[in-house]
């Protein structure tokens, strides 16, 4: 059983989990269990290039982040488990939190935060009825959202990144992941505000 699933590892996917990663000193994250399912064939990134985000490098590529983004996770936060070259079919409610079911595996977990980009391509049965048109893209794209309030589609069940509602910018979907993280943690503090700051 999983505290926390991150579906996705694009911008938002990486971004939540390298916050909560981040908490790991904190005595609430301690012990809970993080995974993240690493799907990046479909990501925007693997097509976009970066002149316009504070802090990246003019020029630096989507695709490098993807890389870099993984590697970073794994170098600083290793007990965020990696789940690789598996894509989630399915999620559906059990008795503790939720069922999802990749093409390889089926994972149990609290809490889950869906971050799998906003194409209307999205096939994961369980989520259908919360897709709507996105509310801040062009028509003619017909894009899509998991309608939702604040991240949250019901309880412990979360949405980040494009596919939340935000417009397609990188800096806007990392921070949609970031915010997400803070609100886990935030709930596993028993409701009192967290962020997560490191000193020089
Ligand atoms: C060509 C192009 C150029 C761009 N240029 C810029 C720019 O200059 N500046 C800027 O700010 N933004 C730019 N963007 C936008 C930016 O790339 C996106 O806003 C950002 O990638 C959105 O992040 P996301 O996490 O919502 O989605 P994504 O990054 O697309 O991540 C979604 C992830 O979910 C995974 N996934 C999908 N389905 C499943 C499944 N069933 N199971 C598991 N995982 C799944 C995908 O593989 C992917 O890794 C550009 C985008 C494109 C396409």
């Amino acid at each position: 059983m999983l505290d926390a699933l991150i579906i996705g590892g694009g911008a938002a996917g990486l971004s939540c989990a390298l916050v909560l990663g981040s908490a790991k000193n904190k005595p609430f994250a301690k012990n809970k269990h993080i995974a993240i399912i690493t799907h990046q064939k479909t990501s925007h990134l693997q097509m976009a290039l970066f002149n316009n985000v504070l802090g990246l490098k003019p020029e630096t590529t989507g695709a490098s982040i993807l890389e870099s983004g993984k590697k970073q996770l794994h170098d600083l936060y290793p007990h965020v488990e990696q789940i690789e070259n598996e894509k989630v079919c399915v999620i559906s409610k059990s008795i503790n939190g939720f069922k999802v079911e990749t093409n390889k595996n089926i994972y149990e977990s609290k809490l889950v935060v869906i971050a799998v980009g906003y194409t209307n391509l999205m096939t994961i049965k369980g989520l259908y009825p919360y897709i709507e048109p996105h509310p801040r893209a062009a028509i003619e794209k017909n894009r899509i959202w998991l309608k939702n309030t604040n991240h949250l589609i019901e309880n412990n069940l979360y949405v980040a990144g494009t596919l939340a509602g935000w417009r397609s910018q990188f800096a806007i979907a990392s921070g949609s992941g970031a915010h997400v993280a803070t609100d886990i943690l935030t709930l596993w503090n028993g409701g009192k505000h967290v962020k997560v700051h490191d000193k020089v």
